[in-house]
């Protein structure tokens, strides 16, 4: 008698957690779907680096589901992990990190979607034979891919210098030259101390790249990097002054030999093999040279009428020099969620976004909460479907769902991404194309294969 009663407790209990678990396994698969129907209406797929899963390998646990800072770009469809929002990877690569079987590669997007990156080798050489690109250019965002690749790639430099002999100094020519003072730029410039090669980095502009131009007291998120004359740098969330008086500090105990406005306009290859390379007022002559220009390039404009009124701008760092205006700001990516809510907290401002898109689908979660909560609390008015039309002095017109609206307006912020430094590249000689040369084409083929297919199962559960 006391084994049936134990049996019968036993089953209930089982059937009590198998049912927790059943409901848990149908919440976690509505989720999916819900984040699968957001990625097909935003995106055709990843365009950049993102993780890349072997199904045949992914066990269904969902861990790389949940660590990714940027959200929902993976979610567990029929069992297994799938990309559905392959669009918001930046390149964290925490996922990877976090898959028990190593299912999980990081890789760049497939040819057809990459056919606007510069090719690359897996030692960041361009096509160009001692030209090398690293940082966002190469196309892998955040600071500690730009800080890795700048050392990685400087030692391939100074090893190549060691073999073929040419590491002791010429006259006039540098061993190396590095274009772009931002994360990677710093980053090779200080390998290169370590390495004693005889360098000099340009930078068209003041020293830290597009951090130095984040929002006032922004939060940057990083993740721990080694970096060179100074070892691991641990911290993982910092404010952007903060960064920024770090690398100060590095930058001023090592001997860091840089020019400041110093726009690079040409390089030229010599038959000797050293490159001749030109800003307005100078020349210099290197054995390599690196390329950390970003891929901020210049602000993308809108072709709006009233565009080049002075109130017109693409670029906001403090947020509270602007109290008591009606403000305009268009976009729907970070920058421009985090500028509206930057301003929209000053006193007296009346903030509107517009936004081309029905809703926010490439934006970080911590970003989309806040928006969210800021929209119920009446701080910021959001114009879905909307386009601006005509900025004036006084107003600015929109298209709202097909409609015209005028509204009164001193100041416009537009966040429409930048324009890469592409004909640059090509006027340079740099080709695009495919990614990796070393891969071949077999692999790419196969990865290009697997991801539409992933692309359309979720599509297709989404909508079933
Ligand atoms: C709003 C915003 C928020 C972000 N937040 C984060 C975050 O929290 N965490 C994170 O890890 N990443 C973040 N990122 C991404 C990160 O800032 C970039 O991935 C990183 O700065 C790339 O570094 P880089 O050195 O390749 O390029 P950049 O930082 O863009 O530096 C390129 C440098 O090259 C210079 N240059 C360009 N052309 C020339 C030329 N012809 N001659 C001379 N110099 C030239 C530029 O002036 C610039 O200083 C954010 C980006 C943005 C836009």
């Amino acid at each position: 008698m006391d084994t049936i009663v134990a049996l019968v407790i036993a089953a209930i209990i089982g059937t009590f957690f198998l049912r927790g678990y059943l409901k848990s396994l149908k919440k976690q698969e509505a989720k999916a779907r819900e984040s699968a129907a957001k990625g097909a209406l935003f995106s055709e797929g990843p365009k950049s680096q993102h993780p890349h899963i072997d199904t045949a390998w992914c066990i269904g646990c969902g861990g790389c589901t949940s660590v990714c800072p940027e959200g929902d770009v993976l979610a567990m469809i029929g069992g297994k992990a799938a990309i559905v929002n392959g669009h918001k990877c930046i390149g964290h690569g925490l996922c990877a990190e976090a898959c028990p079987v190593g299912a999980i590669a990081m890789v760049l997007a497939s040819p057809s979607m990459a056919a606007d990156m510069p090719r690359l080798t897996p030692e960041y050489e361009t096509s160009v034979e001692d030209l090398f690109i690293i940082g966002e250019l190469g196309g892998l965002a955040l600071i500690k891919n730009a800080v890795n690749q700048g050392r990685e790639c400087v030692d391939t430099i100074a090893g190549r210098l060691a073999g073929n002999g040419t590491a002791k100094a010429t006259p006039g020519v540098f061993d190396l030259l590095i274009i772009g003072a931002g994360p990677a730029g710093i980053s090779a410039s200080l390998r290169a101390i370590e390495h004693k090669l005889n360098y000099i980095t340009l930078e068209r502009d003041e020293i830290g790249g597009t951090v130095a131009k984040y929002p006032r007291q922004k939060l940057v998120m990083t993740s721990p990097v080694e970096f060179p004359m100074y070892g691991k740098f641990k911290k993982t969330e910092l404010s952007k002054e903060n960064l920024l008086a770090f690398w100060d500090m590095v930058l001023n105990r090592a001997d860091f030999n840089v020019r400041t406005e110093e726009k690079v306009e040409d390089i030229k290859k010599g038959s000797d093999g050293v490159f001749t390379v030109a800003s307005a007022n100078n020349q210099y002559r290197a054995r390599a040279v690196i390329l950390a220009l970003g891929r901020t390039g210049t602000p993308r404009k809108l072709g709006v009428k009233g565009e080049e009124l002075p109130k017109v701008m693409y670029r906001l760092i403090e947020a509270d020099h602007y109290i008591n205006k009606q403000i305009l700001v268009v976009g729907g990516g970070d920058s421009a969620v985090e500028a509206a809510m930057g301003l929209a907290y000053q006193v007296g401002n009346k903030v509107t976004l517009s936004y081309r898109q029905p809703a926010f689908a490439r934006i970080k979660e911590r970003n989309a909460k806040r928006i969210e909560d800021s929209i119920k609390k009446e701080k910021i008015n959001v114009l879905f479907n909307s386009n601006p039309v005509e900025f004036t002095e006084t107003s600015v017109v929109l298209e709202v769902s097909g409609a015209r609206q005028e509204i009164p307006n001193d100041f416009v912020w537009i966040f429409a991404g930048g324009t890469p430094p592409n004909d640059f590249l090509k006027k340079i000689g740099v080709g695009f194309g495919m990614h990796d040369m070393a891969v071949d084409a077999g692999k790419e083929a196969k990865q290009a294969a697997d991801e539409k297919k992933q692309l359309a199962e979720a599509r297709a559960s989404a909508s079933g």
